[in-house]
């Protein structure tokens, strides 16, 4: 095996690429602070064999004494929270936020999406497959107690780093990212990503990431910030330009569903998306591979919500399913 790349991006602060293969993300950005007292390590990539390998690898090269070695998981996706029981010394503390860990310690989390997956007009069939196939099912996740939640606001320490936890809500309910402002430092997640825009989905109803998501944008866009380092693909600087990009494309997506509706309503999240244009090769909607559809609706769905809180439009019950109109 090759081996992982590391990068050195500040005094004893580096980036490692944890490579996803046959994933469009690529890779999960690994970042560690190396430090004599304690090493932090955050974000991990997948619980899978060429995950696991360039991890090893990376506390192979850099020496990392797992004994000394705590984690930050920037929020509950797969890709980042993986690894980390694996790697757990018994002295190591996980950091995490408290809404996400929540969402991992559900009893029934999968049933209730289940439910709504179908009632937002995925057809029947398909649903068993695409829960049954979605690899956030098959991760196991750590018991509550093992975490230490963090707030926002609270403050770690590693080295001459101080890191102070902000919570930006949106790409997942609890997301938070790490912002050091010595040298105006932020650790990004999935919040802001910089060749690729970070999904917002939902499932459950009681609630609007998409309008989490540009608040947290927002937000970030208040800070004084030097160098993102996000989750995934390259390091960058102009984090101000970038979210107002992802802000327009939102807005544009926006625009996109009310023109659906508009032409076509009222019709289901899954009619909705499968109406949306994605940037994915597929001749058409009907090639898109089932977890595509999955994902597709989920976003959809976060447009849709958001559209009905701001009273834009309502939805209405048509049978056993929910379908969206343009309000009156
Ligand atoms: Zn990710």
């Amino acid at each position: 095996m090759a081996a992982t790349i590391i990068e050195e991006i500040k005094p004893a602060l580096y980036r490692a690429e944890i490579p996803l293969p046959g994933n469009p993300l690529k890779a999960t950005n690994s970042y560690i602070i190396k430090d004599e007292k304690r090493n932090l390590v955050i974000d991990t990539g997948m619980k899978r064999s060429a995950c696991r390998e360039a991890m090893r690898d990376v506390f192979e090269q850099l020496a990392l004494d797992p004994e000394k070695t705590d984690f930050f998981v920037t929020h509950m996706h797969i890709d980042h929270i993986g690894l980390v029981d694996e790697f757990v010394a018994s002295s190591s503390v996980v950091y995490f936020n408290r809404p996400d860990a929540e969402i991992l310690n559900h009893k029934n989390i999968w049933g209730m999406i289940l439910a709504m997956t179908e009632r937002h007009g995925f057809p029947a069939e398909m649903v068993k497959m695409a829960v049954g196939s979605h690899p956030g099912k098959h991760y196991e996740p750590k018991k509550p107690e093992d975490f230490t939640l963090v707030e926002d606001g609270d403050i770690i320490r590693y080295g001459c780093y101080e890191l102070h936890c902000i919570m930006t809500p949106g790409h997942s309910p609890g997301h938070t990212c790490l912002y050091e402002p010595e040298q105006k430092l932020l650790f990004s997640g999935d919040h802001i990503l910089c060749d690729i825009t970070p999904n917002i989905t939902t499932w459950l109803d009681e609630s609007d990431p998409l309008g989490d998501y540009f608040r947290s944008l927002d937000r970030v866009w208040t800070m004084s910030v030097k160098l993102v380092l996000p989750g995934h693909r390259r390091i960058f600087t102009d984090c101000r330009k970038r979210i107002e990009e992802l802000k327009e494309h939102h807005h544009q997506r926006l625009e996109e569903v009310m023109a659906i509706l508009r032409e076509a309503g009222p019709v289901s999240a899954f009619d909705v998306a499968s109406r949306m244009t994605w940037d994915l090769v597929a001749e058409g909607w009907d090639d898109f591979p089932l977890m595509q559809k999955w994902f597709a609706t989920g976003e959809a769905l976060a447009h849709i919500r958001h559209l009905e809180y701001e009273g834009k439009i309502r939805r209405e019950e048509q049978g056993k399913k929910l379908v969206f109109k343009l309000a009156d």
